[in-house]
């Protein structure tokens, strides 16, 4: 079962909640456990998102021709 991991919109503390996929798509009833609050946006802090650190890859501008970023 994978773990979800959300930040708090009013407090912003990060929290865990195990569901399953098919529990995830129906929507998540995620609440803080630290200020109650169902404001939680999702955290992709552990999922290992490519980032534009350092300026490098293939960056999409105006005059990018197809097949720039896959499509
Ligand atoms: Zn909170």
């Amino acid at each position: 079962m994978p773990v979800y991991e959300f930040i708090c919109q009013k407090c912003g503390k990060p929290s865990e909640f195990r569901a399953t996929v098919a529990e995830y798509s129906k929507g998540l009833a995620a609440q803080c456990p630290h200020c109650g609050s169902t404001k939680l946006i999702r955290s992709f802090s552990s999922v290992g998102l490519v980032t534009s650190a350092g300026g490098r890859g293939p960056v999409c501008g105006p005059g990018a021709g197809p097949g720039c970023c896959g499509r």
